[in-house]
């Protein structure tokens, strides 16, 4: 198999070629989430032959993921496999000539340096908005470009943003939206066929530019309405990029923890009846936890966590960068208590 017959198809277009396949095969993009949109996209940009693929996910398969998230299984589900690891797995059974790489972690202020080094391009494939200003203060900062996609319902957006301001994210988000005015896929629903397309519209715009040609990259921010029949493209005002405290002002609160992304706390995990905690000053070992736990309840370990399954469908996943999840309640004081009782610190 040579890369000629694999990327065929994709090098007969005269604006891809061998140079635009060149320039791919160089790409190192961060595929910020790894969920509908996150799937989709690093599927197609693995296979369009992006060199290097880092996806980041913080979470586990669950079977309500199975309508969309298409590179999961129903095994994956049934062993609560770290999503980032088992994309990766994926996507190398897809591409072995691309390296991927699987980040389990929150991206927060503290780990968002770490998460994107050395990265070019970002799909945002988050599932908040904490992560998106985030992001989008450090792409302002480190003028790292990035492909934000939306999808709620029936209905998706796609805005490309250069790192470089007027405009950024926050021309359109000024600020963070309060917790009830947004509608999430945990309690709005959401069309597998939107997100997919939505995920595919974020993939082509990142293979414009990252085979060199920012000229073809759309600069409008794209609304669909699947369902509907409805579309809209909206160029954002001078007015708002003008006034923006991001891009205009210089004002990145959010990387310099001015603003509150809000991730740092424990916090009831939207839909899910689980609590996620932060990780405590001192984090022992995962091989530690599950030797202290082997007669406590059924304990699943990998490379990305451990968990003890309790009873009463209670379970305490820890991840490697300390974080745990408890599920099977969703009172944070009672989390915290089972937390304390079990992991400590
Ligand atoms: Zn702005």
């Amino acid at each position: 198999m040579t890369e000629t017959s694999r990327y065929d198809r994709q090098m007969r277009l005269p604006m891809i070629g061998q140079a635009g396949q060149d320039r791919l095969r160089a790409g190192r993009v961060a595929v910020l989430g790894c969920g509908a949109l996150g799937t989709v996209a690093a599927d197609i940009l693995a296979r369009a032959g992006v060199g290097y693929l880092r996806v980041i996910d913080r979470d586990v398969v669950e079977w309500s993921n199975l309508q969309r998230q298409s590179l999961f299984l129903e095994a994956d589900a049934a062993a609560g496999r770290a999503k980032a690891e088992v994309a990766c797995q994926r996507l190398e059974g897809a591409n072995s000539t691309i390296r991927v790489e699987p980040v389990v972690a929150d991206v927060t202020v503290d780990t968002i340096a770490a998460i994107l080094d050395g990265i070019d391009l970002v799909i945002d494939a988050a599932d908040n908005f904490a992560i998106r200003f985030l992001l989008n203060d450090y792409s302002l900062r480190h003028r790292i470009p990035w492909v934000h996609g939306g999808c709620v319902g029936t209905s998706g957006q796609v805005m490309f943003f250069d790192g470089r301001g007027k405009p950024c994210f926050r021309c359109l988000v000024p600020s963070m939206p309060p917790p009830s005015a947004i509608a999430t896929c945990d309690t709005a629903g959401v069309l597998g066929s939107a997100t997919h397309a939505i995920a595919s519209l974020q993939a082509t715009e990142a293979i414009k530019w990252l085979a060199g040609h920012p000229e073809a990259v759309r600069r409008r921010v794209w609304s669909i309405d699947f369902w509907g029949n409805r579309n809209r493209e909206i160029e954002i005002p001078a007015a708002l990029w003008e006034s923006c405290p991001a891009c205009a002002k210089g004002e990145l609160s959010f990387l310099d923890g001015a603003a509150d992304g809000g991730d740092a706390e424990a916090k009831v995990l939207c839909g899910r009846r689980a609590v996620q905690l932060p990780p405590p000053t001192v984090a022992a070992p995962l091989e530690v936890l599950a030797k202290r736990w082997a007669d406590l309840g059924v304990v699943d370990a990998s490379r990305f966590f451990v968990r003890l399954r309790l009873e009463d469908e209670v379970s305490i996943t820890v991840f490697r960068d300390g974080r745990a999840v408890v599920e099977g309640t969703d009172e944070i004081a009672k989390a915290k208590s089972l937390h304390s009782r079990y992991v400590g610190g």
